[in-house]
């Protein structure tokens, strides 16, 4: 991350490494604190919530999987930030449930760009555009930035171009909308986390680069 970061002219600091411990015991993640990571993700919301319950209060976690509304009232009580957001709807059920318990919370808005079906997001920056009025006056909610799992594939060009078309878009809509807190990039996991950093990540999700290959679900 360091060296992605030098190449690029940025600074180290400038880009956080999450710890995405999906499919990990809870004995990894506490593993994981002692050797000082403080930020998490996780992309099912009952997985975290068995695994996160209690640990030290200076951990961060977010949520970084496809958030159904009905466990929007989880994800209230349990996540510091839901990276996934990808519809008005949950933006809104979120809302209700975190008015309900007076807490507020940082979001990031999803984009597929990569044009699989398989992955939720934004399915266009026409659609996000679209979105970002509504769901920019949602009282308990923050848009902190943007988040996007590049294409599944070898060709580095095509994650480039991904990465890049998200850093733009943040660029344009922290143009159009200087009073949101926007500054984050949310974008690489292990096998193209460098790309990503050249790219202008601010934050980087990482699996099996720190804890090996996840058992076949
Ligand atoms: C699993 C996952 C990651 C981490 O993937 P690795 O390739 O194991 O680093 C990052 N982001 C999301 C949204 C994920 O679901």
């Amino acid at each position: 991350m360091d060296e992605a970061a030098r190449r690029a002219g940025r600074s180290p600091e400038s880009v956080r490494l999450m710890a995405v411990t999906k499919t990990q015991p809870r004995v990894v993640v506490e593993a994981a604190y002692r050797v000082g990571l403080r930020l998490f993700g996780e992309n099912r919301i009952l997985e975290a919530e068995e695994k996160f319950r209690g640990l030290p209060g200076d951990c961060e976690l977010h949520m970084i999987g496809h958030l159904q509304r009905n466990k929007a009232k989880l994800a209230a009580e349990l996540v510091t930030c839901v990276q996934s957001i990808d519809k008005s709807e949950t933006a809104r059920a979120l809302d209700a449930r975190l008015l309900a318990i007076g807490r507020r919370m940082a979001i990031f808005l999803e984009l597929n760009t990569s044009g699989e079906a398989s992955k939720s997001g934004f399915a266009s920056p026409e659609a996000l555009r679209a979105a970002l009025p509504e769901i920019s006056v949602i009282s308990s909610l923050e848009i902190r930035g943007l988040m996007t799992i590049a294409p599944l594939t070898e060709d580095a060009g095509a994650v480039r171009r991904a990465f890049r078309a998200l850093a733009s878009l943040l660029e344009e809509l922290k143009a159009a909308h200087p009073e949101l807190p926007l500054a984050e990039l949310s974008m690489g996991m292990s096998g193209d986390f460098e790309i990503a950093i050249e790219e202008g990540a601010t934050l980087v999700r990482i699996g099996t680069a720190l804890f090996g290959e996840r058992p076949a679900p």
